[in-house]
């Protein structure tokens, strides 16, 4: 799987423009101006990229900035966990709190949950439901290929905010990190919502969090 990095918005947000023999998913839609979803449309287009699924890790605004543009697009919805549901119907509600704008998206007909699979060239992504940033966040994961897509669940040297935000907890987060994430395995690159991508090794060794979580 080929992992094309975008880094949208004032709040320097990723979105992930994954690809293998052709097809391709799209996990989040950072993008806040048509200019930014031009972008992630030109590497699609000089590709011949087949869109094959919308997906959001989670959908704080930040995240779902573009679902509108890609829905039409591409004619499909983001398929998202469950809980995101109230998330987006409330877009506008979280946009106003941070002082920006936001085209609601359409609410997702397709839940993902813990277990299920995306499939698109030869990848299959599995689910994982990883909350405590927020109650909807999953993650996914191309285990063959060592690598994951996480959403605000673990950064490079920090981990999702549980503070300030609606429906977090900081327990549940550090349970997802050392429950969920790091038995993934140290040599899994990690590509988050936030800052560069890492690896399941390195944050295990140098995030002060991690280690926190770990010897609590
Ligand atoms: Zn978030
Ligand atoms: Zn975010």
């Amino acid at each position: 799987m080929q992992v094309e990095p975008f880094t949208f918005s004032s709040f320097m947000t990723n979105a992930y423009l994954c690809h293998d023999q052709g097809e391709a998913v799209l996990v989040d839609a950072s993008c806040e101006t048509e200019a930014e979803c031009e972008q992630v449309m030109t590497v699609i287009e000089e590709q011949g990229l087949d869109v094959q699924h919308l997906l959001l890790t989670h959908a704080h605004v930040d995240h779902i900035f573009g679902c509108t543009f890609f829905e039409e697009a591409f004619g499909q919805r983001f398929k998202a966990h469950e809980a995101a549901v109230p998330f987006i119907e409330r877009a506008e509600e979280q946009a106003t709190a941070f002082g920006v704008e936001v085209d609601p998206p359409s609410v997702p007909t397709a839940h993902l949950a813990e277990g299920d699979t995306v499939s698109f060239g030869d990848v299959t992504l599995e689910v994982l439901h990883t909350p405590g940033h927020s109650p909807d966040s999953i993650s996914f994961v191309d285990r063959p290929g060592r690598q994951a897509l996480t959403g605000d669940v673990l950064f490079q040297n920090s981990i999702g905010r549980t503070q300030g935000l609606p429906e977090t907890s900081r327990a549940q987060l550090l349970n997802s990190v050392t429950e969920t994430l790091l038995p993934l395995g140290d040599d899994v690159t990690i590509y988050p919502g936030h800052g560069p991508a890492t690896t399941i090794g390195r944050e295990r060794a140098q995030n002060p969090f991690v280690q926190e979580a770990l010897r609590a």
